[in-house]
């Protein structure tokens, strides 16, 4: 498996890894475009989110939850944050596995893109 992520999740690529459990871990993006820029993903390979099937929906609440939970902890839950899934080539995507960015901690633009 030459997936980034999925040697992220296997420990063959070194990360600031901040929360895991069975489903998912978060770990600090490596080229950060925010003071608090991380990255939550499943532990499963699910190459992006349009391969998400309604049976496996839970897990997309899942994500978002533990997303929650890390803007607490790293204190930018009053002040706000956005969470991002880019999917496919013109989305944005550029790891072909499923992740939720957690950006925060400056004033985000407004615009879209
Ligand atoms: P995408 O454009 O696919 O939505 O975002 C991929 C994100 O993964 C980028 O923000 C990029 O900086 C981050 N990333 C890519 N490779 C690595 C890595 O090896 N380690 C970490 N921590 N982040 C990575
Ligand atoms: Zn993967």
């Amino acid at each position: 498996m030459d997936c980034v992520f999925c040697q992220i999740v296997a420990g063959k690529i070194p990360s600031e890894i901040l929360y895991q459990d069975e489903e998912v871990i978060a770990f600090r993006d490596i080229n950060p475009q925010a003071p608090t820029h991380l990255i939550i993903i499943p532990k499963r390979h699910i190459p992006s989110l349009i391969h998400l099937s309604e049976a496996e929906s839970p897990l997309a609440g899942h994500m978002i939850n533990a997303a929650n939970e890390l803007a607490k902890k790293e204190g930018i839950a009053e002040s706000g944050y956005r969470l991002v899934i880019n999917c496919g080539q013109e989305g944005g995507q550029l790891v072909p596995h499923l992740h939720m960015h957690l950006l925060g901690g400056r004033k985000l633009s407004s615009a879209l893109g």
